[in-house]
């Protein structure tokens, strides 16, 4: 059997390390460099349609194993990524950019995700529900979805992926995936991992290749009875759309725009290290990346000032070297749009207090300098329209109630960040802001047992967590009438 060690980097459909028809490729490239880095096997939906044929076929044999026989695969992956996490981290930060430590943070992180996916599933609990009519007995029983069709992004290769493979092989379900164009290397090595962890073929299938054709088939195949996707709302409102003709089970990740608000009872020092932590991490480019500073007037001098000092002390460079926090950018397109934003903030009045440009000390690569603005006009774009980048956008305000209006006022509700030592205060926000998940003082809340997931346009359904298990389980009602 070929693996995917070799010079071309296949997809993997019902047990084979496979070329795309036609032997299309594509190449990977190294945003740091500007270099290939591999070759890809490039399909569309032929391969996505002999993907969902395998794990259709897959189906039976591997919701019929015990949850506690799925859970070995899932835990033994686990170890097997916890063992490897130095070469995937490699790996990942030359596709992607990020520094090789929040690299491995991610790869640990999906790891744990496996191994608590591995011991929710058998938490499949059904109920037993009191009777009103004597004689009855209802019940409910938790039943797979059956095939998904997993579409994910690329500015998290390895946790994103891992969110939807191992809850939904945890409840009986089997899979395709499609990562992201730009980072498919690090998805072989994990799914590397699951397969020496004994996952069996055509339980989770690869297809790399154009994003709207895999779609289609996902939406438009019958054996394909659910659609999960992490990415933009802009594609998860045309996926939402076409899944209504076959009503087909969806889960959405979609973007967000978070608030960060800055109360003034704690350290605004503390508050713009907390702040800048959460802006820069992977470039900004994260969907629950803080976007909107909003800061007391009381405190804003002096957290400007540290904000400031934090963002131009941030080393940038190529992820692979030792002490560098912010890589590349993913790839031109993504930094010219950051340029754009700034141009826009710019004539709309704002301040460019550091960054705010292509890095020139680098002769390749996608490097953009970490930005701090202010004197915003509230209908600039970097306000309105999601930003993901490196650019941190600072307001002000003075009462709580307003504040809460000005976060809220936005058609996202994924995250939002409070920084406070008051109780009351960090209470309050948590019931105001419309987001589905709220860090107080905490700028990384994620984590495999808490649910995540946003409320309006920020998407449908929660990963993670008990609920990110229910996403890939119906509820079968069974009523008996016992005889007299
Ligand atoms: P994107 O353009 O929506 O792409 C994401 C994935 O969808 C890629 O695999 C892409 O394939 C595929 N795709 C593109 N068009 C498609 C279509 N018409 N039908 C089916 N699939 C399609 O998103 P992005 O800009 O790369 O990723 C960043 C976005 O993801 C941001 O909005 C971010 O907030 C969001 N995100 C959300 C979460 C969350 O958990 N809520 C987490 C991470 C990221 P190709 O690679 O072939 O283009």
């Amino acid at each position: 059997m070929a693996t995917a060690t070799s010079a071309l980097q296949r997809m993997y459909i019902d047990g084979q390390w496979t070329e795309a028809e036609g032997g299309r490729t594509k190449a990977v490239i190294n945003p740091a460099t500007e270099e290939t880095l591999a070759e890809v096997a490039y399909g569309g939906r032929p391969e996505a349609r002999r993907a969902i044929e395998a794990a259709h076929k897959a189906m039976p044999a591997w919701m019929k194993l015990t949850p506690y026989d799925r859970a070995k695969v899932l835990k033994k992956t686990a170890d097997l990524m916890r063992d490897r996490v130095d070469t995937i981290a490699k790996t990942l930060t030359l596709e992607q950019g990020k520094p090789v430590a929040e690299a491995k943070a991610e790869i640990l992180h999906a790891a744990d995700t496996f191994e608590w996916f591995a011991e929710e599933g058998k938490r499949a609990y059904g109920q037993i529900i009191p009777h009103s009519v004597p004689g009855k007995r209802h019940v409910t029983l938790k039943h797979p979805v059956g095939v998904v069709g997993a579409i994910t992004p690329w500015n998290f290769p390895v946790t994103l992926p891992a969110r939807k493979i191992a809850p939904a092989l945890a409840a009986g379900c089997t899979i395709v995936i499609k990562p992201a164009e730009q980072t498919p290397l690090c998805m072989i090595q994990l799914l590397e991992c699951l397969l020496e962890a004994g996952a069996p073929p055509g339980v989770v299938n690869l297809v790399i290749g154009e994003g709207p054709a895999i779609g289609e088939e996902f939406l438009q195949n019958p054996l394909c009875r659910k659609l999960s996707f992490t990415g933009s709302t802009a594609v998860g409102k045309q996926l939402m759309r076409g899944a209504a003709d076959q009503v087909k089970r969806l889960s959405l990740e979609l973007g967000g725009h978070a608030p960060f608000i800055v109360f003034p009872d704690a350290d605004p020092e503390v508050g713009a290290k907390i702040a800048v932590t959460g802006k820069f991490r992977n470039n900004g480019q994260v969907c629950i990346a803080p976007s909107r500073f909003y800061v007391h007037k009381d405190v804003e001098k002096k957290f400007t000032e540290a904000a400031v000092e934090f963002s131009r002390a941030l080393k940038l460079g190529n992820g692979v070297e030792p002490g560098v926090e912010v890589g590349p950018m993913i790839e031109e397109r993504a930094r010219d749009k950051t340029v754009g934003l700034i141009d826009d903030a710019r004539k709309t009045g704002a301040t460019v207090l550091t960054g705010g440009k292509k890095s020139d000390r680098f002769a390749k690569g996608f490097f953009f300098e970490p930005t701090v603005l202010n004197n915003l006009s509230p209908d600039s774009k970097i306000l309105t329209e999601e930003p993901f980048a490196p650019v941190m956008p600072l307001l002000n305000f003075s009462n709580l109630d307003d504040v809460i209006r000005a976060a809220n006022n936005t058609r996202y509700g994924l995250s939002a960040y409070v920084f406070t030592n008051d109780l009351s205060i960090a209470w309050k926000m948590a019931e105001g802001l419309e987001a589905g998940i709220i860090g107080i003082n905490d700028p990384v809340p994620a984590a495999p047992q808490c649910p995540f997931g946003g409320m309006k346009e920020s998407g449908l359904g929660r990963e993670l967590a008990h609920e990110g298990l229910e996403a890939y389980l119906e509820t079968k009602y069974v009523s008996w009438k016992l005889k007299d």
